[in-house]
């Protein structure tokens, strides 16, 4: 957050009805005594009963692995290095967290053959690890926050599950928000040149639709790419999910909700999140909002567009 046809073995589980949620295990990249490893003594708050700040900060992100495993259905584990490192930040606007695919992965079995899918994705499509010698998401936070210079005044992160974070910022959120990046909520396109990734379509951007030119990302040129990265409130999510589930989510009813293109490229951050205007404020816009309780919201529709299958919760 500025602040991503089954296989038969699979086909056979759903239709048994067991479509399990997906396990998403975090695996903890701190140094010693930092981040996630910090000793030092803290209350419990809000619902967070550890009593030492990198044991708390360690059961957020296994709260927010627990809230989008119970959203997504899938037979191969999840595994996200998560990491508190020095991010972008100033007194008045920071960074909180990026986080991605650590690979990707195409295959001619996959829904769509020919393109880029992420690794946690593809997994689930080939039912085995693909990539065994690596995690599959990269998510890293700001280790910074509320200290002299990184927004100081806000007092830092949040560490409870309730939502009452005041004037803090609430890992939760930021969490659950970096998560759906690498779990597939972004575009493998460099959107500075509009290249693909060596040449090859990825499975986000044949949902993205460009307004103005009425054609999807797919059919663009590089060039045309790299101005619909800039089209700013004229590129929209084109899949049938997101509009079946938007009337639903969002209080205006459009079945393409717009993507955020603003008009200076954010690198990063254009294209990969929900327009500033869909109302309400939904979880992967690019700013965090003070009005998000940690649902996931139309998220979990763009998800099964790009291909996951969904729990029965959803
Ligand atoms: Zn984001």
């Amino acid at each position: 957050m500025r602040a991503l046809p089954m296989l038969g073995a699979l086909a056979l589980l759903s239709i048994a009805g067991t479509a399990q949620a997906v396990t998403i295990t975090i695996v903890n990249k701190d140094a010693a005594n930092a981040g996630l490893n910090d000793p030092t003594a803290v209350e419990p708050v809000g619902g967070n009963p550890a009593t030492t700040a990198g044991e708390q900060a360690l059961n957020v992100f296994k709260k927010a692995a627990e809230i989008w495993g119970a959203s997504l259905a899938g037979n191969v584990e999840v595994k996200v290095e998560a990491s508190f490192v020095p991010l972008q930040c100033s007194e008045t606007y920071g960074t909180l967290g990026s986080a991605g695919p650590m690979s990707s992965y195409w295959d001619a079995s996959f829904p769509n053959s020919s393109v880029w899918y992420p690794i946690a994705l593809a997994n689930q499509l080939a039912g085995r690890d693909l990539a065994t010698t690596k995690a599959d998401i990269q998510a890293r936070f700001n280790s910074e926050l509320g200290k002299s210079g990184c927004l100081s005044s806000r007092g830092g992160w949040y560490m409870g599950f309730d939502g009452n974070h005041g004037n803090r910022i609430d890992l939760l959120t930021v969490i659950l928000h970096e998560f759906g990046h690498g779990l597939g909520f972004l575009t493998f396109v460099n959107s500075s040149t509009g290249e693909e990734m060596s040449g090859r379509a990825d499975i986000y951007e044949t949902f993205l639709r460009d307004r103005t030119k009425n054609k999807l990302w797919t059919e663009l040129t590089d060039d045309e790419r790299k101005a619909s990265a800039l089209n700013s409130r004229n590129v929209s999510w084109d899949g049938a999910a997101v509009s079946e589930a938007a009337s639903s989510v969002l209080s205006t009813s459009t079945p393409t909700p717009l993507m955020y293109t603003p008009a200076t490229l954010e690198s990063g951050s254009s294209v990969c999140h929900w327009d500033k205007s869909l109302s309400p404020n939904l979880l992967m816009e690019p700013v965090i909002n003070n009005d998000l309780t940690h649902g996931l919201d139309l998220t979990t529709a763009l998800m099964k567009d790009i291909g996951w299958t969904l729990t029965s919760q959803q």
